[in-house]
């Protein structure tokens, strides 16, 4: 129960379609070094949410194998997955429950310092103090009485103190006000230190972060360079 992943992430040769006979990845190839940050685009419908959901194992290639420092995801006990693999997706961002509840997610024994100290690297322990029951305020779904950028940065709280060694983020579409996206985007930067990111990208200024940009296009890679490149 020892293992801990490096984070080198790899598609071989990976096929899969949702249903038979209609192939949204054909045969791809891609290999991520760990501690990479890769921004993903592509028009809607190009395959980057699928790609996203592969590498945490929400869906199974139809053939080839994705893995994680050389180990097929398949093989990995699912106890080890879920610590190595983190996916946080613009639909489940809070669920109904105290602000802490939501930030220890990932980590349900955290104590509150931890809770506290994860909240505070990515910039979120100012609002959170200032909620009426602070850490205790009760969220539902929809947030309740925080705003959307402050919703994702209970997330990007929730994903730091779990601390995989992947992190696969499908970036919110909704804009946020400048104060809010300068907040987002400095928890963004500390959250990607030190690990492997895979970020489906709607930010420029997050495109502008990345090591790597790939541009996918139906099941495709068509560009693969810097963000200076593109
Ligand atoms: P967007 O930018 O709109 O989020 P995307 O690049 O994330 O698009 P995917 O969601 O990966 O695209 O979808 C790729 C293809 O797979 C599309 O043709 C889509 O219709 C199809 N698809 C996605 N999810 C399913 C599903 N659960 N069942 C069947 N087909 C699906
Ligand atoms: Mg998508």
């Amino acid at each position: 129960d020892l293992w801990s992943a490096q984070g080198h992430v790899r598609f071989d040769d990976v096929t899969f379609a949702y249903k038979k006979d209609r192939v949204i990845l054909p045969e791809f190839t891609l290999d991520i070094p760990a501690g990479q940050t890769v921004a993903l685009v592509g028009s809607t419908g190009a395959g980057k949410s699928t790609l996203a959901k592969l590498i945490s194992r929400f869906y199974d290639p139809s053939s080839g194998a994705v893995t994680i420092d050389g180990v097929d995801l398949r093989d990995l006990h699912p106890k080890d997955l879920r610590r190595a693999i983190v996916m946080v997706t613009q639909e489940a961002y809070l669920f109904s429950g105290s602000v802490a509840d939501n930030i220890a997610l990932g980590k349900p024994d955290a104590t509150r310092e931890e809770i506290v100290r994860a909240a505070q690297a990515v910039g979120a322990h100012e609002f959170v103090a200032g909620l009426p029951n602070g850490y205790d305020t009760d969220v539902n779904k929809r947030g309740g009485r925080v705003s959307a950028g402050q919703r994702q940065l209970i997330s990007f709280a929730r994903a730091f103190l779990a601390d995989p060694a992947v992190l696969i983020l499908d970036e919110a579409t909704s804009s946020l006000d400048i104060p809010s996206e300068r907040l987002v985007q400095e928890a963004l930067q500390t959250l990607l230190a030190d690990r492997t990111a895979v970020i489906i990208a709607h930010r420029l200024s997050t495109v502008a972060i990345a090591d790597r940009v790939l541009v996918m296009e139906h099941g495709r890679v068509v560009e693969d360079g810097t963000p200076d490149d593109l």
